[in-house]
C-alpha cells in the first residue's frame, strides 16, 4: 500500500489574521493539486482555525491542523482547548509533542499518550512529533532517546490505532536552526522509527505509517529530503511563513 505524503506548515505562534489569510490566500493561488496519496497541511493558531478551515474547504487533500490540544477531557482547565472542541469545528489533525511544547511547556510522553487517546477517539490524525537534542545527538544516544519517546506514547496503541497516526522525526538541533539534518541523517532515523514501530506491531503496519522529517526544511533542501524512500514528506516551520518557499516544498513531493 502506498504511503501519504505530507507537507505540513507549522506557523507556530506567528502571524495575524490579516497576515495568516494572505499567506493562505496566495498559497492556495498557486492552485497545487496534490495526488491520491498526498496531503498538504497547515497548523494555525487556536484563533485562526476556522477562518483557515473555511479557505481550503473547497480543495481536496489540503486541510488544517491544530498544533496542540489539553490532554484533559473538558472542564476548569482555563486556557485550555479540547479535543472534542476541536472535532467539534471539522478539525481532522493535530500536532502532538512538539519539541518546542515539550521544552518550553514541559509536556510528558505520558500526556503525550492521552492526548493521543482522545485525539483518536474523536478521529482527529495525530501527528506525532519526536526527536532528539543536541547533546543527545552528540553522545550518540538518539535511537534509544526516541524509541522511549515512542513507547511512552505509542506503544499502548493497538495496531489499528497506530496505523491512524503519522509521526514527524524532529532532531531539535535542526529546528529553527537553519541547520537541516542530511539526507542520510534523517534517512537512517526514519528506518530506526520504522523498525522500532514493527518490532511492536510487525513490518506491514509500520509500513503504513508516514514519517515527515522536521528541521529547517526549505525549498533548497526539500526535494532531496523527500527523495528518500522513508522520508514521507516534512513538517515545515520558518520556511512555511513565506509562500513561495512553501509552494517549492509542497511541490518537492515526490
Ligand atoms: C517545526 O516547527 O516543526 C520546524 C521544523 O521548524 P523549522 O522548519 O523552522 O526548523
Amino acid at each position: 500500500m502506498m504511503r501519504k505524503q505530507i507537507a505540513a506548515a507549522n506557523w507556530k505562534m506567528n502571524l495575524t489574521l490579516s497576515q495568516a489569510e494572505e499567506l493562505l490566500r496566495d498559497i492556495l493561488a498557486e492552485n497545487i493539486i496534490p495526488g491520491e496519496y498526498q496531503e498538504v497541511l497547515f497548523a494555525v493558531p487556536f484563533p485562526y482555525l476556522m477562518v483557515a478551515s473555511k479557505a481550503v474547504s473547497a480543495k481536496s487533500n489540503y486541510a488544517i491542523a491544530a498544533q496542540n490540544c489539553s490532554h484533559k477531557i473538558s472542564g476548569a482547565y482555563t486556557g485550555e482547548v479540547s479535543v472534542e472542541m476541536l472535532s467539534s469545528i471539522g478539525i481532522r489533525y493535530c500536532l502532538v509533542g512538539h519539541s518546542e511544547r515539550r521544552e518550553y511547556f514541559k509536556e510528558t510522553n505520558e500526556e503525550l499518550a492521552q492526548k493521543i487517546d482522545l485525539l483518536l477517539i474523536q478521529q482527529i490524525t495525530p501527528l506525532f512529533c519526536c526527536g532528539e537534542s543536541l547533546d543527545i545527538r552528540e553522545a550518540g544516544n538518539q535511537n534509544k532517546y526516541v524509541e522511549t519517546q515512542l513507547q511512552q506514547s505509542l506503544f499502548h496503541l493497538s495496531s489499528e490505532q497506530i496505523t491512524k497516526l503519522v509521526i514527524a522525526y524532529e532532531p531539535v538541533w535542526a529546528i529553527g536552526t537553519g541547520k537541516t539534518a542530511t539526507t542520510q541523517q534523517a534517512q537512517e532515523m526514519h528506518v530506526f522509527v520504522r523498525s522500532v514501530l514493527a518490532g511492536k506491531y510487525g513490518e506491514e503496519t509500520a509500513g503504513k505509517i508516514s514519517i515527515l522529517y522536521g528541521g529547517s526544511v526549505k525549498s533548497g533542501n526539500a526535494k532531496e529530503l523527500f527523495s528518500s524512500p522513508d522520508v514521507d514528506g516534512g513538517l515545515v516551520g520558518g520556511a512555511s511563513l513565506m509562500a513561495q518557499e512553501f509552494i517549492q516544498i509542497v511541490k518537492a513531493m515526490k
